[in-house]
């Protein structure tokens, strides 16, 4: 299939799942994770109107945005060193996987405009999964406010790869719950209006579940 029949398939599915839930479809933005394709492929998806893409290594990232720039608004989504900060910070929109206050205090002192970020949260006992405990959210939330380049603007999860629909359903309600939780507190640099949930095999119930954006890689670039 062509990449142009991906984005379209995706696109219906995103609308059902709109439908379902009585959501605009204006309210949930594809990120198109180029992760595993060339700048080409990446550049054919943003002729298909996808503008937002997303990298999960710095130098795969770095090459990419040297040949495609500001055409995009670029999303970093994969665990980031504080020691490699600097080489992307200032290239970057959004930050989908802040986890720690040395990383928040890196950024602090490297970026050059305010980094959106997404705290990364754990929502399954799954160890693989990076993140922090959900119990750990609002204290560390509250330890950043006092950064300004350091703007929270939503939280981020991965649920388990399972074919059980209530447990990735489980994992997407608790991010939302603790995204209510954050607003409630209207903390400063802390609009967390945003949720990251939802990948290839799950976007579907991320949506019906209140996702903003959607991480979405093999799908769109699948034969
Ligand atoms: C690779 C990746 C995705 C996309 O995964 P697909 O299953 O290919 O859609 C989404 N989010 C993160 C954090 C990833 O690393």
């Amino acid at each position: 299939m062509s990449i142009a029949k991906n984005v379209e398939n995706v696109q219906v599915r995103v609308n059902e799942a709109c439908d379902r839930s009585n959501r605009s479809v204006h309210g949930v933005t594809i990120i198109a994770v180029t992760k595993n394709v060339d700048t080409e492929t990446a550049e054919a998806l943003l002729n298909e109107g996808l503008t937002h893409l997303g990298e999960n290594r710095n130098e795969p990232f770095l090459t990419k945005h040297a040949a495609i720039g500001e055409k995009a608004s670029w999303h970093f989504i994969g665990s980031l060193q504080t020691r490699k900060v600097k080489q992307i910070i200032n290239k970057i929109d959004y930050l989908h996987s802040l986890d720690r206050m040395s990383l928040a205090e890196e950024i602090e002192k490297r970026a050059e405009h305010v980094v959106k970020c997404f705290v990364q949260v754990k929502t399954s006992s799954e160890e693989s999964k990076q993140g922090l405990e959900a119990t750990e959210v609002v204290n560390f939330v509250r330890n950043l406010i006092h950064l300004e380049k350091v703007e929270v603007v939503g939280l981020m999860t991965m649920a388990p790869y399972t074919e059980d629909e209530e447990e990735i359903r489980t994992c997407f309600r608790q991010l939302k719950n603790l995204q209510e939780e954050l607003q409630r507190l209207e903390l400063p640099h802390v609009p967390c209006t945003e949720l990251s949930m939802g990948m290839s095999n799950d976007f579907e119930i991320a949506v019906e579940e209140g996702a903003t954006f959607i991480r979405l890689g093999t799908i769109l670039v699948e034969e």
